[in-house]
């Protein structure tokens, strides 16, 4: 029989709307630290017990509540922060709906204990799903200590869907270094299962602040970037690109001071690392946009941190211009710190004066930036292929890398080489072997006499689902130089190899073989999953960094780079070499 329409009782829709905005513990770590820094907290305490699921506890120093107000405060749609209807649209009131600590009641146990500095005792209250079990007055510090006990307890579908214990708390540390970054003001501390394990203390500035959340390494591999575009800025830090990671979890973008997510940063930031870094990995990022709240249209969704600007072509644009050329100068200041070099701030500005010369290609696949100003007014600094291609392409240098004189190497990596015309180039040496490997590979890896015929044939033994993945693709890897024939379950027996890997450890190439097969297989073509065997193949093959060369072997890299074409990148697209000119060398010194 069909039912009737009803209204739901309020208990029931307001456990709907909190599953909205609570997902997990970490929504409720989320919300219960805005809430505290919106009443200007200055000292806070993250406790947390099985990742959050039974308890999350914060404390902290702020203004308080008042005693008439604190069972206002777990009613739906109860907020001090928006009066009227122009509130909502000031984008400081963005994710304010008035209803977290109605909704976090809704599906918990809360206790909350406040007191306001100008009153002598404080209000202590009891909440279970979302029922008001008592308010007494009670002794406590001003500011407010919330408790959060067993999420979920009433609905245990839901407690099903929360992950691993340890995987909970990682999301609710997440939470909290996304406020932490972004609010130097305020000490956060996170207690869990009774250890210390975030502590920032105040500081004074952003910078300071977001060096000590993410780390020594961070800091130390790092670059201040500012920009300007019509009413946006953006100032903030980014990883050279010698810091990489697997994911994006070391990038964090706010707008006006708030935590968002947004595909257009994210494409706009991936672009100006274009050539820079590998495919699949990522750079780590702190940036912080600043533009006229009408400018943004927080609401899209107030949970998930999206937002939508209204001149996104601008915000591509600044990210762009701030990101890229700080990326650019970096090939002149590398190693330094950059802040605190005056030079490269001088660069830095060049740089930004050469970038507005270029705008982006239409056509990703190629350039990063293509000319659009009138050719030799004002010649670029220096050229790295790749990041002003435009201006590589147009000065139609070709590198005679035998002809260059060796002056030494720096960081056991670069090579440090000067050329006919007064020049300075600056080499990559792994990147430069890697490409002369890639291109001998694929020249030659079918002939007999390049492969190695292993003396001590190795067996190899694979997971059965990679077992049979090798077999199906036995033809492939003969051809690119890698011969194997099955031998008994899971495990191949490998007769040959290309002999420029003959030092490299053959079952961890072979797993990452597979794991190339498996990522690539299904959207390449046969010849464009050889070229990445082949990239990998060069990748292991090539001299590391941090490797001293000797004079003998800086003469035979430079010769193989004359005999292959296109020695201008590696194959995973890093630019191969530097090159300053004589003119910027000048300009440097002030002779000119
Ligand atoms: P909102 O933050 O959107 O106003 P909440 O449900 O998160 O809604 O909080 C409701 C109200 O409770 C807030 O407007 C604020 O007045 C008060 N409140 C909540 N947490 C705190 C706190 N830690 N310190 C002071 N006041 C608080
Ligand atoms: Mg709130």
């Amino acid at each position: 029989m069909p039912r009737r329409i009803a209204v739901m009782p309020e208990e029931l829709s307001s456990r709907i709307a909190a599953g909205e905005v609570i997902e997990r513990p970490a929504s409720i770590v989320k919300e219960l630290l805005e809430n505290s820094l919106d009443a200007g907290a200055t000292d806070i305490t993250v406790e947390l017990e099985d990742g959050g699921k039974t308890l999350i506890k914060i404390v902290d120093n702020g203004a308080g509540i008042h005693k008439d107000d604190v069972s206002l405060a777990f009613e739906r749609h109860a907020t001090s922060k928006i009066y009227t209807f122009e509130d909502i649209t000031d984008l400081d009131s963005f994710g304010f709906r008035g209803e977290a600590i109605a909704s976090i009641a809704a599906i918990s146990k809360v206790e909350m204990l406040t007191r306001k500095e100008d009153s002598l005792s404080g209000t202590r209250v009891h909440v279970q799903g979302g029922v008001i079990k008592e308010v007494v007055d009670a002794g406590c510090p001003v500011g407010t200590s919330v408790t959060v006990n067993d999420i979920f307890y009433s609905t245990p579908v839901r407690m099903k869907f929360l992950k691993k214990d340890a995987t909970e708390q990682a999301y609710c540390i997440e939470a909290v270094t996304r406020i932490a970054l972004s609010n130097p003001g305020t000490r956060i501390k996170v207690i869990a299962r009774g250890k210390t394990v975030f502590d920032v203390p105040r500081t004074e500035n952003i910078f300071d602040r977001v060096s000590l959340v993410l780390g020594k390494n961070f800091r130390q591999n790092s670059m201040r970037i500012e920009g300007k575009k019509e009413s946006a800025r953006v100032e903030g830090f980014i990883s050279t690109p010698d810091l990489t990671r697997s994911n994006t979890k070391g990038i964090f973008y706010y707008v006006n001071r708030r935590f968002v997510r947004d595909n257009l940063l994210n494409h706009a930031l991936m672009n100006s690392y274009r050539w820079l870094i590998e495919p699949r990995k990522y750079p780590s990022a702190v940036l912080f946009f600043d533009l006229p709240p009408e400018d943004v249209d927080a609401n899209v969704h107030p949970t998930k941190m999206e937002i939508r600007f209204r001149n996104s072509r601008d915000i591509y644009d600044l990210v762009i211009d701030s990101v890229a050329g700080t990326l650019a100068m970096q090939g002149l200041s590398r190693g330094k710190t950059p802040g605190q070099n005056e030079l490269s701030d001088i660069y830095r500005k060049r740089t930004e004066e050469a970038l507005k010369r270029y705008t982006i290609s239409a056509d990703p696949k190629r350039y990063l930036f293509e000319k659009t100003g009138q050719a030799n007014e004002n010649r670029t600094l220096f050229t790295a292929p790749g990041i002003f291609e435009g201006e590589y392409a147009t000065s139609k240098e070709e590198i005679s890398f035998s002809s260059l004189h060796y002056l030494g190497q720096t960081m056991g990596t670069y090579l440090i080489f000067s050329d006919n015309d007064g020049g300075i180039i600056l080499m990559d040496q792994h990147a430069a072997h890697e490409r002369v490997l890639f291109e001998k590979l694929r020249e030659r890896s079918s002939k007999d006499d390049e492969r190695q015929k292993l003396l001590i044939q190795e067996i190899i033994s694979v997971s059965p689902g990679h077992f049979g993945l090798l077999i199906d693709n036995i033809e492939l890897l003969a051809d690119v130089g890698i011969e194997i024939e099955p031998y008994g379950e899971n495990t191949v027996r490998l007769k040959s190899i290309p002999s420029t890997l003959s030092d490299v450890n053959v079952e961890v190439l072979i797993q990452d073989i597979i794991e190339e097969i498996i990522k690539t297989g299904k959207t390449l073509k046969l010849d464009e999953i050889r070229e990445k065997i082949y990239t990998l193949f060069a990748c292991k093959g090539a001299i590391k960094a941090h490797h001293v060369l000797s004079s003998g072997e800086v003469t035979s890299l430079c010769e193989a780079l004359d005999s292959v074409p296109f020695a201008t990148h590696c194959p995973h697209g890093r630019p191969l070499y530097v090159r300053l000119d004589k003119a910027v060398l000048e300009r440097m010194f002030k002779r000119r």
